[in-house]
């Protein structure tokens, strides 16, 4: 089964980086997890965020925040709609329920048959 985080959605941030104090570096980027196995496809309703600065190319970890950049987050995450959570069958699968399928009514068929 494979996991990926994929990016929604990215916003700059007009914050000074607590590292560099660049102005315009601050990216905030809103992840969600996707779910890949044999049979499915699936996006889950996990989300991730993550600041990042891009002048000095460090990722800014919550416990750095200042409160300015904890308001922005926390108005910009009120703002972000994740994709509604679902999940998408594969070729195999519908064929599988497809035999299934086929299989139990077969079987009520056959019981029914016998009385
Ligand atoms: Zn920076």
């Amino acid at each position: 089964m494979a996991e990926k985080l994929i990016t929604i959605k990215e916003v700059n941030l007009n914050n000074n980086c607590p590292e560099c104090y660049s102005k315009s570096g601050l990216q905030l980027t809103f992840k969600q997890k996707f779910k890949e196995t044999n049979l499915y496809k699936s996006i889950t309703n996990e989300t991730a965020q993550e600041i990042e600065c891009k002048t000095c190319n460090t990722i800014i970890y919550p416990v750095m925040w200042t409160d300015d950049i904890e308001r922005v987050f926390n108005y910009q995450q009120k703002a972000f709609t994740p994709k509604k959570q679902s999940i998408k069958l594969k070729k195999k699968a519908w064929l599988l329920i497809a035999v299934l399928g086929i299989l139990i009514v077969t079987g009520i068929l056959v019981v029914f048959n016998y009385k």
